[in-house]
Order: structure tokens, then sequence, then C-alpha cells
């Protein structure tokens, strides 16, 4: 039996079944490229949903890894660290926000989002006790914890879950008289992915971001931008919200913000929104640890020196018109900004997905008949060459 076969088996009788892997196990990595136990090499066209922006085991951001494990890893807030400064410092500058609150997974950080805007909705704008709304968008992801799942449209997200968390409100994405008639003197926040991922790159239609971002300011009404996915260069902006010159009041970042290699997130918006929050009013052990901020700062360093958003819209561009040249009748529609790119078919995705596979080319269908296209941004153009060669394969007539 090979080292595969075995991990797979291990894998299937001992974890919970709340994941349908493709038959492929990762044992080692670099760049775009991952290898098997027994030496199969592939492309991953995945990037871990996103989190792997920087490419696998980026050496800059190994080294601040391996440097700061040699100084320290954990002190939890009850001290300060010396990383945290540092990171608070960039990622204000880099979001133009004035304050930042870190947590670990995107999940946190949704709910951190979600704790935020309600305490603000009782605080600052006033409204009555256990009052507060949030509107939210159907077909959105925002994670998997209890407020996130609550905020979802998917029946599956929810199924035996209940009872979910009350105050929320959904509007058809991209529905700008959907949102007039849902904001409330109640409504705390809209949150919005800029992009929509996981529903299979869904683009709002143009225009959309723009006016609900004015008609949030208008009804103050907190505009909460999810950029766990589709920021940090994944778009071909540092932030997908620029598509449309947006400026949130909050953004939501995960995923890239730990460059694949320790998981960070956080929420950032101005010192009105943020000073909501005090001592004991929350938290996290790990959150903002010195391990997570060190490698975030060479995280966020990378995406900027190596000028990963403009090389995300240029490869995308180019690595769409190609996608779009495959003439097959299964192919509907190749969409996206950036490297963020998803390929609807008209039937199953996963049979694609598979058979991509067996040619070293790992991506995963979303909601059934999307095969999302999201490499690490340092792909080269030959990579890409190489990766279009094996997609025509697959759709050969
Ligand atoms: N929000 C968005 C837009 C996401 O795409 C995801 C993950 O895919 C999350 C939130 C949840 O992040 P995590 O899986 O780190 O909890």
């Amino acid at each position: 039996m090979s080292v595969s076969s075995k991990v797979i088996e291990q894998t299937e009788k001992y974890g919970a079944h709340n994941y349908n892997p493709l038959p492929i196990v990762v044992s080692e990595a670099e760049g775009v490229w991952v290898k098997d136990p027994e030496g199969n090499k592939y492309m991953d066209m995945l990037s871990a949903y996103s989190a792997v922006n920087q490419g696998h085991r980026h050496p800059k951001i190994i080294q601040a890894l391996k440097d700061q494990a040699d100084r320290v890893t954990l002190t939890s807030r009850a001290f300060h660290n010396d990383q945290l400064g540092p990171w608070y410092e960039k990622v204000s500058q880099l979001t133009k926000k004035e304050m930042v609150l870190p947590m670990n997974t995107g999940a946190e950080a949704v709910e951190t989002a979600f704790k935020a805007a309600r305490r603000w909705a009782y605080d600052v704008k006033g409204v009555a006790d256990d009052q507060a709304e949030i509107i939210a968008c159907n077909g959105n992801f925002h994670g998997r914890t209890m407020g996130a799942v609550s905020l979802s449209s998917d029946p599956e997200y929810k199924r035996g879950f209940g009872p979910m968390l009350p105050g929320i409100k959904l509007i058809p994405y991209g529905d700008i008289e959907a949102l007039k008639q849902a904001i409330t003197p109640n409504t705390a926040a809209f949150l919005i992915e800029p992009i929509q991922g996981e529903a299979g790159i869904i683009i709002p239609p143009e225009g959309f971001m723009k006016a609900a971002r004015e008609l949030c300011r208008e009804n103050n009404v907190l505009f909460i931008a999810d950029e766990i996915q589709a920021g940090l260069c994944r778009t071909g902006k540092m932030f997908a919200c620029e598509w449309e010159d947006i400026d949130p009041d909050m953004y939501i970042l995960g995923k890239a913000l730990g460059g694949g290699v320790f998981p960070i997130s956080c929420i950032v918006a101005n010192r009105d929104v943020l000073e909501v929050f005090n001592p004991g009013s929350h938290g996290s052990t790990f959150g903002g640890n010195p391990m997570a901020c060190a490698v975030s700062l060479a995280a966020l360093d990378v995406l900027i020196d190596e000028k990963l958003a403009d090389r995300s819209l240029e490869l995308g561009n180019y690595f769409m018109d190609a996608l779009r040249d495959i003439n097959h009748p299964s192919i509907k529609e190749v969409r996206g900004r950036g490297l963020f790119i998803g390929m609807e078919l008209t039937e199953a995705a996963r049979p694609y997905c598979e058979e991509l596979k067996e040619l070293g080319l790992l991506c995963k269908e979303t909601h059934d008949t999307v095969i999302r296209f999201a490499p690490p941004l340092i792909i080269t153009k030959e990579e890409l060459d190489w990766s279009i060669e094996k997609i025509k394969k697959v759709f050969t007539i």
C-alpha cells in the first residue's frame, strides 16, 4: 500500500468527514508546486483558498518564522509583545485605518466584526438594546462559526445547527433596491464580500459597491468588506474594494495575511468604531501572538515588494484570455479579476478537477459547476502556459 493510500485511509477512518478532498496527499511544497509522498509533482491552482498568495514556503516568510521561533512564540495579551506594535502600524498604514484588532482565523475575525458592529450600533448610533440588525448577501461565505453560518443563505451550512443568531437580514447580491428596502434605523452594518469567492467568483454589477457604500453613509450604517479571500492582491489590487474606489468603514482580513505559514486575521477600522471595545469585551489567547505578527510582517512585505497585485492583474488577464479561447460546449463562462478566476460549466466540475489532478494540476470545484483557478500570485507566465496546456487537454472535444 502506498504512503498516500495509507494516509488517506487513516484520515477517513479517524477524522470527521466535514471535507471531501481530492485524493492527493501533499507532503512537500515550494512556490506553486506541491509533491506527494511518492514524489509526484503537482501545480497548486487553489493556494489554500487564497491563503498562499505569496507561494508555498516563501523564503522571507519562513525566515521570519524561524527567527521568531528562536525568540518568543506566545505571550498572550496579558503582556505586550514586541511584534504586535510594529504589525499594527503596518496594517494600519496599508489599510489607511486607525486601529486593528487581531484574531487567528477568518471566521473569528468575522465574529469580531459582528460584535463590533452591534456594539457600535448601541454605543454610538443609539439603537435600542438587542435591536441591532446586520444585512448580508445571499450566496455569501463568511466562515463556519455560529455567527458566520447564521449569516449564510445556504441551507446545507445551517442544517442541524439551529437556532441561528437573530438580527440578520439577507438581500440578493448586487441588488441596490433590496439594500435600500432592508435598511432600517436599527441597521448596524452591511457586510459584503467585494467578490464572492466560495459562491463561484461572483462579481457584483458595476456601480453596486459604490452605490451601497453611499447608501450606508447616508443611513449611518457601517459598510464592512470581508476581504479575507479577495483581499491582499488576489484580484489584482491590494483590496478588491479598490475596483470600485470604495473606502469601507471596516476591512476583515485573514488568509494571506499569514502568508500561508501561520494563521492570523484581523478587523481594521477607524477609532470611532474600534474604540467600542474595552478590556474584557473581546479577545483571544493566540490573537496578536508574536509568531503570527512576525510572519505577517514578512508576508505583507512580500506582497508589496514583489508587486503581487500588479502581477495578479497582468497574469490574470493573460490567463483569462487563454481560458476564454478554449472552445468547449461545457464551458459556460470564464470570469474573474486578477488571478481570482472562475470557470463556470454547464455540468459538474468535480470530474474535470479529478482529470486535471491526473495531469498534475490541482484545482477545486466550488458550488458544483465552477472550477476556481487561483494559483499563488508568484506564478510565472511559463508556469501558467504549462497549466493552460493541461486545461486544454481536459477540455478537448
Ligand atoms: N470570509 C471569506 C470571504 C472566506 O472566503 C473565508 C474562507 O474561505 C472565511 C471568511 C473564513 O475564513 P476561515 O476559514 O479562516 O475561518
